[in-house]
């Protein structure tokens, strides 16, 4: 039986600690796209945990972590968080990494920065970790797949046929030095004989799980806002995080994707260019990204400030519905409770003073404002809470509202960054 954990969102919904809560009643969990540019925050017995590459079953070692095909596969960063679990005292995880996953290449991080700063003002707020420029040539067909890296021959061939254009953009638009192509090949070698022992054909590891009736966990990274087909193009990343795309890039039967769990937060928050309707500036939302996650809302990749908002009943109901979600979790719920009274989004009014519901594409979004009403607050700290008909009756009416605007079940409440932290509804 196949799960996807999905973000409803712009990410940072809080897919780790949900991950991590359902990996342990798991057999696989999978990235299935993305690379190290985003960052899953995990709180439990070892400590506090970022996780860029590596998926969020790693901490329980009987659960098998694959790296699916459909992911920006950066060894060194790879390498690096594997040393980090390492250091901080966590079992070796079991990891399988697929042999048709492509590699990012050095330029892809260099051409990321190098674009950026050439668009200045203009930039698409990229975490600057070659996600773009990876899967630009990943779908231009000059990229590296990892069964790639034990052909010697191979691998020179398709980087010197490559290198000729990047290198011309190299010197002539970035003013940058050419790229050695020996020194490449060199490198690369290497950094493909410290993974061998993980790589494997996943894609049959998986169909063999599914059939053998394990639980798979698909854990995608951002969230449907985010996603160049339905998101907020172009300040989208560059490969689907959809519960659909799932089962391409982890490589399994769509028709055993049976739970789309999707994930998102009490209020909004967002990290990265782009239209966010509710973001709250001033000292509200000063107040609000201090308060927010488990040590105020900065990015657990770049560490920038992220942009943060109430609930956003518009963008939420259209990321669940593009998700396909058969439930939904709320997180961050004891965020709220310093809060009288809150506001929620439910509408949006257009530049031209249409009021709407539906999320709209990005021009119009562009000059859409909020449309709120408020809800009573609670005032009261619900950590610790054991049940969640202990919650106060104002915070459940708020779960039941935020149920209504997602139009699907919401069984699971996160009231606290910590694993345990979680209510069952
Ligand atoms: P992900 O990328 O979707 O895994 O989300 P991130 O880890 O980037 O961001 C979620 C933030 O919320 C992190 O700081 C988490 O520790 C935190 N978090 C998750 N669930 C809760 C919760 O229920 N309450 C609080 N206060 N923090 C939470």
């Amino acid at each position: 039986m196949v799960r996807a954990i999905v973000g409803a969102n712009w990410g940072d919904e809080g897919k780790g600690k949900v991950t991590d809560v359902l990996a342990e009643k798991s057999d696989v969990v999978v990235r299935f796209q993305g690379g190290a540019n985003a960052g899953h925050t995990i709180i439990n017995e070892y400590g506090k945990f970022a996780l860029h590459l590596l998926p969020s079953g790693v901490f329980h070692q009987n659960v098998i972590n694959v790296i699916g095909p459909g992911v920006a596969l950066n060894i060194e960063a790879l390498l690096k968080e594997l040393a980090g679990l390492n250091e901080r005292g966590v079992p070796a995880p079991q990891i399988r990494i697929s042999d048709r996953c492509q590699v990012m290449l050095p330029w892809h991080v260099d051409f990321d920065k190098f674009e950026e700063e050439r668009l200045g003002k203009n930039s698409f707020g990229s975490t600057k970790s070659g996600i773009a420029p990876f899967y630009s040539d990943k779908f231009a067909k000059v990229g590296i797949q990892v069964c790639q890296l034990y052909d010697e021959g191979i691998l020179r061939e398709r980087l010197a046929i490559a290198l000729v254009k990047k290198n011309c953009l190299l010197e002539h638009l970035y003013h940058k030095p050419a790229v050695d192509v020996e020194a490449l090949v060199a490198y690369l070698k290497e950094l493909g004989e410290k993974i061998r022992p993980m790589v494997c054909d996943t894609t049959r590891l998986l169909h063999e799980a599914d059939r053998a009736g394990k639980t798979i966990l698909l854990e995608g990274q951002l969230g449907t806002l985010r996603d160049p087909d339905h998101g907020i193009y172009p300040y989208t990343t560059s490969s689907s995080p959809l519960a659909g795309y799932g089962c391409v890039g982890a490589g399994v039967p769509p028709t055993s994707l049976k739970d789309i769990i999707c994930v998102t937060k009490a209020y909004s928050s967002a990290v990265g260019a782009g239209p966010f309707v509710c973001r709250l500036t001033g000292p509200e939302g000063d107040e609000l990204r201090r308060r927010g996650g488990d040590a105020g809302e900065f990015g657990a990749t770049t560490g920038r400030a992220r942009d943060v908002g109430w609930f956003d009943a518009v963008a939420t109901r259209y990321g669940v519905m593009v998700q396909g979600a058969t439930e939904v979790v709320l997180t961050n719920l004891d965020v709220l409770g310093y809060l009288p009274e809150i506001p929620v989004c439910v509408a949006y009014e257009t530049a031209a003073g249409e009021r709407i519901t539906d999320f709209p594409a990005t021009p119009v979004l562009m000059g859409c404002k909020p449309v709120y009403e408020t809800l009573p607050g609670w005032l009261c700290d619900i950590r610790g809470t054991a049940r969640y008909e202990d919650l106060p009756e104002n915070c459940r009416r708020y779960v039941d509202f935020v149920e209504k605007a997602c139009d699907a079940p919401i069984r699971m409440v996160s009231i606290g960054p910590k694993r345990e932290e979680i209510l069952l509804r």
